[in-house]
């Protein structure tokens, strides 16, 4: 599960959809996304799970 690649389903900027996954020109930049309706480009990154419970 941690090396899914993660998907995001919004873009974080203008909030739109229409995200496709984005091939950079620099070989470290992994996992990365791109907006096609802002143009902007980006990466998500997991930091790692929350250790704290989650009370329902
Ligand atoms: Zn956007």
């Amino acid at each position: 599960m941690s090396n899914e690649r993660a998907v995001p389903f919004h873009c974080p900027y203008c909030a739109d959809d229409n995200l496709w996954p984005h091939e950079s020109d620099d070989s470290s930049v992994k996992g990365a996304w791109e907006c096609r309706s802002c143009q902007r480009a980006f990466t998500v990154k997991m930091l790692g799970m929350l250790r704290r419970e989650v009370k329902a």
